[in-house]
């Protein structure tokens, strides 16, 4: 099942809820391009060094154990959600060579078992044929508001002006990409978060799971 959208439309609670519900494996795909971007970082990588970056992507050793990502054996789960990180995902997500070797872990990943992978390029491009495809927004206030709420309930400072120029730079660039930029897959459903309780959505994506998926198993 395919989750894709821009930043702040709720995707990671949904696709999280989502996988518990029906037994699945919850991918953070974000989570990898951010693990990517944190490494080149620390190692002082230029992003626009492309052939480097692609060899740092290739070989992070990248695990999504549950509630937790590890980047070369090391926890960086709170590393990864640091504003440079953000900016530095979309920045190395634009590099063909990191992208493949990003598509490769996730099609390995998804081939194992049966996900809830969330993302931007994961319906068009990374499992073109998910038995579900679910293009979720939502408006570009509420999409701030709701990422100033998660990073205040996380005890971190938040300028929501920075933070709204941070969120409309990210997804400018994430949508203009050459190279599988974020675009609603022509048979994914559209769905519109802004206003709706987290419940309401959980609901409205099962239900088109339920009919979707008809192999027999219970969904409920
Ligand atoms: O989802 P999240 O905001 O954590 O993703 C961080 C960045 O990683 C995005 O802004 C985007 O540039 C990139 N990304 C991507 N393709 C994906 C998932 C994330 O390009 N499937």
């Amino acid at each position: 099942m395919a989750i894709d959208g821009p930043a702040g439309a709720g995707k990671s609670t949904i696709a999280r809820r989502l996988a518990e519900r029906l037994g699945f494996t919850y991918i953070d795909t974000g989570a990898m391009y951010r693990a990517v971007a944190l490494w080149g970082l620390e190692r002082q990588v230029d992003f626009g060094d492309m052939h480097r970056m692609e060899q740092l992507a290739a070989a992070a050793e990248i695990e999504l154990a549950p509630g937790r990502i590890l980047l070369n054996g090391t926890d960086v789960t709170d590393a990864i959600r640091r504003p440079e990180v953000s900016s530095g995902a979309s920045k190395v997500a634009v590099i063909p060579g990191v992208r493949r070797a990003m598509v490769a872990k996730q099609r390995a990943l998804g081939e194992r078992t049966s996900v809830v992978m969330e993302g931007r390029d994961i319906g068009t491009v990374v499992f073109p044929k998910a038995d579900v495809k679910i293009y979720l927004d939502a408006a570009p206030e509420e999409r701030v508001r709701r990422r100033a709420l998660e990073m205040r309930g996380k005890g971190q400072e938040v300028a929501e002006s920075a933070l709204a120029a941070e969120m409309g730079e990210r997804d400018r660039r994430d949508s203009t990409r050459p190279d599988a930029p974020l675009s609603q897959a022509l048979d994914a459903i559209y769905l519109d978060s802004t206003g709706l309780a987290i419940e309401d959505v959980e609901e409205a994506v099962l239900k088109l799971v339920r009919s979707r998926i008809t192999n027999g198993r219970d969904f409920s």
